[in-house]
């Protein structure tokens, strides 16, 4: 058995919908579980008519879900058609399939309708509150992923393929913080077996959506922005299955986000220590707890190109081979704000840091970095977390100050801390530069750089050109 996920580029459109189509075909024989994502940017259109509804502008919110109405109804339009005629079937069978795909096609517009039908109002409904709940918000973005695994499931049967779609709210179970809901996986474990597996055993080959899930009282929940990737580790580690592919629309992981670099190159291979470093730095091709669950089953996870199939695409493993380039990718994440916390030295050393950190627990501020010294802490943290906790909790104490439009630089590759030279060959590539942190060591599998915000695409090109010169052709693919 494997899971394979296709994001909201892999199903944008009807063309995309159908290559997606020939790939599961392809995988028929390894017995896949599907999910996907929402299409295209159908989310952030949905997330943005209940915005506009709740500020009172009902019209332009209906309008937005309107041309959502119409993007879903020409694709599904454009999948109605009858296409396959398979050969050296009994003409009675052809009529038959005929049969089913048009009632699938029948059943899905309808569903797609009814999806609508219950949008519609709930937008109503927010432009009378004028508020708009982080659940509210879950609830209107779980409308996207049940359009397209609806649209897919469709899309399967029309082609022959026994599909059948599954909610995933059946067995996602979640806690209930609301647009970043956490999986309650003792719960939601024993639901994926209990609701995929006689499926797949039966023949099946079950679409279920990413990213949503369901507290246990049944409410809608969400898992975060790009969370489908972790509802197919979930959902693959549950079933313990053999692979799980993440389809997407580069060719795996690459040295660099191609989206910056074009020259960018593909690892062909990877560690889950690397990768995990990867996504949390900014890597965007993965959501970052993706790779957790897969790790700790030793599950291999894929990244392929739905553009293009057939090219190698990263497999990330337990234990990546070695590398006579050490380090695999450059990550960036920007704008990042540096918070930098200053003891007046009244309080004893461990326990100033003891209430740093308390204070991180109690707002929970996500720190991307830590930094610590005689009397300082430095933190990397979202701008939108801001540092008003630290400040208005810490002032007695402290000093806090804060440093905006910051960027982190994050070289990642196996072992960095034993690889002799690297440093230098970082500031040489680098001699003109100022960092505002430099730590290695805090993870032996990166090196991180803390550089103004709008100078580290610079930064990044320069490393590049300088660290992949002449990579290594067993672990890097053009
Ligand atoms: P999906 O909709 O399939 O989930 P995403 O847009 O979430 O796709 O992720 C794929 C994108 O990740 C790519 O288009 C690419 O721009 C970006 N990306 C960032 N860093 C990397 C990297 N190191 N390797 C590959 N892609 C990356
Ligand atoms: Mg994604």
């Amino acid at each position: 058995m494997i899971v394979m996920k296709f994001g909201g580029t892999s199903v944008q459109d009807a063309p995309s919908v159908e290559r997606v189509v020939k790939i599961i075909h392809k995988h028929l024989p390894l017995r896949p579980v599907i999910v996907v994502s929402a299409m295209g940017k159908t989310t952030r259109r949905l997330l943005r008519a209940a915005e506009l509804a709740a500020s009172g502008d009902l019209t332009a919110g209906l309008d937005q879900l309107d041309e959502l109405r119409n993007y879903h109804a020409e694709i599904l339009q454009s999948l109605l058609t009858v296409e396959t005629q398979p050969t050296g079937t009994r003409l009675r069978e052809i009529e038959n399939l005929i049969h089913d795909i048009a009632v699938s096609a029948v059943e899905a517009r309808s569903d797609v309708d009814g999806y609508f039908g219950e949008i519609e109002p709930l937008l109503t409904g927010l432009s009378i509150l004028r508020e708009l709940t982080p659940r509210g918000r879950d609830r209107i973005a779980s409308y996207g992923e049940l359009m397209s695994s609806t649209i897919v499931t469709h899309a399967l049967r029309r082609v022959g393929v026994n599909a059948v779609w599954l909610d995933a709210r059946a067995f996602m179970m979640t806690d209930e913080s609301y647009t970043r809901a956490r999986p309650l996986l003792d719960i939601a474990n024993p639901k994926i077996v209990e609701h995929i597996r006689p499926r797949v055993q039966a023949g099946q080959v079950p679409v279920t959506q990413g990213y949503i899930g369901s507290t246990t009282h049944g409410i809608t929940t969400t898992l975060g922005f790009e969370g489908s990737d972790y509802t197919a580790a979930i959902i693959g580690a549950a079933l313990d299955v053999e692979d799980i592919q993440i389809w997407t629309d580069v060719n795996g992981i690459m040295t660099a986000d191609p989206a910056l670099l074009p020259e960018a190159r593909t690892v062909k291979v990877i560690s889950f220590a690397e990768a995990k470093e990867l996504t949390h730095f900014g890597a965007k091709v993965l959501h970052p707890k993706t790779l957790f669950p897969a790790h700790e089953k030793a599950i291999p996870v894929h990244i392929y190109n739905s553009r293009q199939p057939d090219a190698p695409g990263t497999v990330i493993t337990t234990d990546a081979p070695p590398s006579r380039t050490p380090v695999k990718s450059i990550a960036y994440k920007k704008p990042i704000s540096l918070v930098t916390i200053t003891s007046h030295g009244s309080s004893p050393r461990l326990q100033f840091f003891k209430q740093v950190f308390d204070v991180l627990e109690r707002a929970q501020l996500f720190t991307y970095l830590a930094v610590v010294s005689e009397l300082n802490v430095v933190l990397a943290v979202d701008p939108s977390e801001a540092a008003e906790p630290l400040m208005l909790e810490l002032k007695r104490e402290a000093n806090v100050s804060l440093t905006p439009d910051q960027a982190i630089l994050c070289l990642v590759g196996e072992d960095l801390t034993q690889v002799p030279g690297l440093p230098a060959d970082v500031f040489e590539a680098l001699r003109d530069w100022r960092f505002n942190v430099i730590s290695q060591g805090g993870s032996a599998h990166s090196l991180v750089l803390i550089v103004g915000a709008n100078e580290v695409e610079k930064a990044l090109r320069r490393l590049h050109d300088w660290l992949f010169q002449d990579s290594d052709p067993e672990v890097f693919a053009c």
